[in-house]
């Protein structure tokens, strides 16, 4: 602790202070003759003064301190009297010694001190001193000023080292809130950017698509199919960094339903089988048998995080396989979602680096492949989010595993698929929905509902058939085959509930159909019941008919699946 500021405050204090006892002790030589503290004080003084009015080096001004206050000690005979010690000076010594210098100097001044003493003592009794001199109230007076004004300058000392942390830290505040707010600014920046970068984005990719649909040259398709092209990568990018931003301001909301597993892989992997892909890559998908069909958690957060993996794994594979797994961990309710490549992989010394923001293994302006780098950052943020764990394993040149873990609910209302591994059937497990319509039974006892939900249904090109009850509905079923039936969950004569059950129990035609929960209820228990039913999905009216088709085309995936296996 080398604090030169109060090292010569101490030291003009100590002056000022040893003058008024350097006078009292020059006048008593007047009145009573010569005593050898007085020479002390007179060389004291002196040297504090010289300490004072020259220009000294920190060392030869906090040793000299150190030897003053062991000094005053030593040869304070008053203080001797007083208190029967010169410990108090002994023991400031020490103090400046811990604070002009550092504590193991503070323990060596005692121990010299100790040693020195035992020397003085003896040296003392040897002296002829006039102890028996009477003390004046002015004496003692004095020497407690003295006292006090010593401890003046050490109180002031961790005074104003206590402030000095005090400031520090109230800077380190300030700086933090500065930060903070830069990181908001820039985040907002972002977002806002993003936003206005998109908007116009998506007319020039309307516009395009629009052009695309006119008569054109082969030359002009080319034009477009290249615009298009660009464009989309420019929005994806755009997209990441606004979801980046978006993650980064307002955090991540987890909206948890039921899902079918096999339906989430299937819908992110056909994603990838469907688009233009490198035809030297075979995707797959592996789902383990045990993994229940039915997975409670945030569809859009587990398909974005497996897109996101899914397009670096084709990304940076050039041949062979790119792999989707599902399987169920030891521990209770864990699954893990795998994205397996045989790409360029990730160099060891990279890391955990790759899941920074903007960060890339090859960010060489050479890079074959383009992105953001947020992909793996945007992935780790909601992975956290849903409580889960992210990691990778790669080895270059040979491949790389990304794959993340997420605690589930789970429920099976049928036995699980005996054998859903994809990779063995991949043609028809990745087969595409067919497009177009689908015939539908609505079972709904409200007829405004109904109307809606039928006006929704057959403008987008849906077939839909009527029942306004469950016996109405079971009757239908039993006639027609459904490509998917919605079912109003409280409806007169039979519920939804009760007709899913015996739909699901009988043999017929309709036995493994999607039915999809009509329900005003967002509680789990009910949603729950409608699993143990049997039902594929839910909806909670009133519903969006973007929601209602959506939901539908989910299920009617999903019961694809259930007539396969
Ligand atoms: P980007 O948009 O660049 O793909 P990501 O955050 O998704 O950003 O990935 C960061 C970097 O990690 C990539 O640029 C790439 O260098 C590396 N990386 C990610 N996944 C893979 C993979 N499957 N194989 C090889 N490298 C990968």
């Amino acid at each position: 602790m080398h604090h030169k500021k109060y090292l010569d405050r101490t030291i003009f204090y100590l002056f000022l202070i040893s003058c008024p006892i350097t006078t009292l002790s020059i006048s008593r030589y007047f009145f009573s003759g010569w005593e050898p503290v007085y020479f002390r004080d007179i060389f004291l003084t002196l040297w504090l003064a010289t300490l004072h009015y020259t220009a000294s080096s920190y060392n030869v001004k906090a040793l000299s301190l150190v030897f003053i206050f062991n000094s005053i000690s030593v040869g304070n005979i008053y203080a001797y009297l007083m208190w029967g010690t010169g410990g108090i000076g002994f023991l400031i010594a020490t103090v400046f010694c811990w604070l002009y210098f550092n504590k193991k100097y503070a323990i060596l001044n005692m121990i010299a001190i100790a040693l020195f003493g035992l020397y003085y003592f003896n040296w003392v009794a040897s002296f002829p001193l006039q102890l028996d001199r009477t003390l004046t109230p002015m004496d003692v007076t004095l020497q407690f000023a003295a006292l006090l004004f010593l401890l003046y300058p050490i109180i002031d000392f961790l005074d104003e080292i206590n402030t000095e942390r005090k400031t520090a830290d109230n800077e380190l505040k300030d700086q933090l809130e500065k930060v903070k707010r830069a990181e908001a600014a820039k985040t907002n920046f972002l977002a806002n950017t993003s936003h206005e970068m998109r908007t116009p984005l998506n007319a020039i990719l309307g516009g395009i698509e629009l052009l695309d649909s006119t008569s054109l040259t082969k030359q002009q398709q080319e034009f477009i199919r290249v615009s298009q092209t660009a464009g989309k990568s420019l929005k994806r990018v755009i997209d990441d960094v606004l979801d980046m931003a978006r993650i980064e301001a307002e955090g991540v909301e987890i909206e948890p339903n039921w899902f079918h597993s096999n339906a989430l892989i299937d819908d992110v992997v056909s994603l990838f089988t469907h688009g233009a892909r490198p035809a030297k890559i075979n995707i797959e998908a592996n789902i383990d048998p045990d993994v229940p069909r039915w997975l409670y958690g945030d569809t859009g957060r587990i398909k974005q995080v497996l897109f996101n993996l899914m397009s670096n794994a084709i990304k940076f594979t050039e041949q062979g396989k790119v792999t989707a797994s599902l399987q169920c961990l030891e521990a209770d309710n864990t699954f893990r979602f795998t994205v397996t490549d045989t790409g360029i992989g990730i160099p060891k010394a990279i890391g955990d680096n790759v899941f920074e923001a903007f960060s890339q293994v090859d960010s060489s302006l050479v890079r074959k492949q383009q992105g953001s780098g947020l992909g793996l950052a945007i992935s780790k943020h909601l992975v956290f989010a849903m409580k889960g764990k992210i990691n990778y394993q790669s080895k270059p040149n040979e491949g790389t595993s990304f794959w993340f873990d997420l605690h589930l609910d789970s429920a099976q209302h049928r036995k699980s698929p005996i054998n859903a591994k994809a990779s063995e059937a991949p043609e028809t497990f990745f087969e595409a929905l067919p497009e177009g319509a689908y015939r539908l039974l609505l079972a709904e006892d409200s007829t405004a509902n109904s109307f809606i939900l039928r006006t929704y249904l057959e403008t987008a090109g849906h077939e839909v058939d009527l029942a306004s009850n469950g016996l109405e509905a079971l009757a239908l079923a039993k006639k027609f085959s459904y490509d998917a039936i919605l079912m109003d969950l409280s409806m007169p004569e039979m519920d939804g509930l009760e007709a899913t059950q015996i739909l699901r129990a009988k043999e017929g035609v309709n036995r493994d159909t999607p039915i999809i929960a009509l329900t005003a209820h967002v509680l789990k228990e009910i949603r729950e019941q409608c699993v143990e039913a049997g039902m594929t999905n839910f909806l909670t009216k009133p519903v969006s008919k973007e929601k209602l088709l959506e939901t539908l085309d989910d299920s009617v995936a999903a019961g694809q699946h259930d007539l396969r296996f």
